[in-house]
């Protein structure tokens, strides 16, 4: 359900970690590679592709996106979830980028913001990770405001990335294109350079190659 920027919602996560397995699908931005290579002591970005933490997958037929590659096991699940078992031996599920590192998705669910460039506009959702989420409706009363405060300068990150995506014209480029040109960094520099320098390669790309007959392939 669509909900008002200036609303409330009640939700406690009970920590559960059910959300972090099954057919979850955590789809990633630029900031968030960057936060999780630095977590893990990467240089680059790249090293989370090599290493099976992340994969890319086409998005809308249009583009290519990150998302963390979960493990396989019984069932599947999120390689950065840490189980651990407290006093009345009940089992929790911990996320190991938790706080800072998490990305961004992870870190507002159960708010979620849908852009529509096309329409210009934002919206605001409430959606329980999972059909029977412990931590919905529970007592705990959260501002939608005061949770957009506390992420604006990663929203706003999540938003350019987005736009930029967005206004790539006719660029059907391969994996292996926006691997190499969008999602492999350095992470020595801060995100901010590190993101100008993503923005003005691709408007450079974009520029040399968007007419339909000279599309990148
Ligand atoms: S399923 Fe709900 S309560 Fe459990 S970890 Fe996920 S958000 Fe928290
Ligand atoms: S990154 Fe953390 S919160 Fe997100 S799915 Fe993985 S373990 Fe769960």
């Amino acid at each position: 359900m669509t909900i008002h920027q200036n609303g409330h919602f009640n939700f406690d996560c009970q920590l559960c970690g059910e959300c972090c397995t099954g057919a979850m699908r955590v789809q990633l931005n630029l900031y968030d590679l960057y936060k999780m290579a630095k977590h893990l002591k990467l240089s680059s970005t790249h090293s989370l592709f090599q290493k099976g933490l992340v994969q890319l997958v086409e998005k809308d037929q249009r583009y290519w996106i990150p998302i963390i590659k979960f493990k396989k096991w019984t069932i599947p699940y999120c390689p950065f979830l840490v189980n651990s078992m407290d006093e009345q031996e009940v089992l929790h599920g911990i996320c190991s980028l938790h706080p800072k590192d998490k990305p961004l998705i992870c870190s507002m669910a159960p708010l979620g913001r849908i852009i529509d460039f096309q329409n210009q506009s934002v919206e605001y959702c409430v959606t329980a990770p999972l059909e029977d989420c412990p931590g919905m409706g529970k007592k705990r009363e959260n501002n939608i405001q005061e949770i957009l405060d506390f992420h604006e300068a990663e929203l706003n990150y999540q938003f350019v990335y987005y736009q930029m995506l967005d206004s790539l014209p006719n660029w059907k480029a391969s994996k292996e294109m926006y691997l190499g040109e969008i999602y492999s960094f350095t992470t020595v520099p801060s995100f901010d350079e590190v993101f100008t320098s993503i923005k003005n390669n691709l408007i450079h790309l974009t520029n040399q190659k968007s007419t339909p007959n000279n599309a990148l392939q």
